[in-house]
């Protein structure tokens, strides 16, 4: 099985690990005969996933449909919303260990995303 990517920051999302699966297919309608493309596979990790969710809608109506999906995820139980403050905190620990301050404090403004 290989190794899956988050779309958005690129980081590593192994077997197993929490994370945001998006299928996409496209199916012929009214035409003959049916026909039906394979099944892409979209990851995102639990960060992104909150992020993408808790932000802007995207440009785009392929994006805004993936943002919708998101946002009911996330809006729907608080389990990737912890994952997703789990791994910050594992990072956060990693980064900036002697500067407690600055940890308490996300990074980034998060303006505008980008699928
Ligand atoms: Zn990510």
């Amino acid at each position: 099985m290989d190794n899956l990517f988050c779309l958005r920051c690129n980081s590593e999302i192994e077997a197993g690990q929490k994370s945001v699966a998006v299928y996409m297919f496209a199916q012929t309608v009214g035409v003959r005969p049916r026909q039906k493309s394979s099944a892409q596979r979209i990851c995102f990790c639990p960060q992104c996933s909150v992020s993408l969710a808790m932000g802007p809608p995207p440009e785009g109506a392929l994006n805004a449909a993936a943002w919708q999906m998101m946002r009911e995820l996330v809006g729907a139980h608080p389990a990737l919303n912890e994952a997703a403050w789990e791994s910050l905190r594992g990072n956060v620990g990693l980064f900036l260990e002697n500067d407690s301050e600055d940890a308490a404090r996300p990074t980034g403004t998060g303006g505008y995303f980008e699928f």
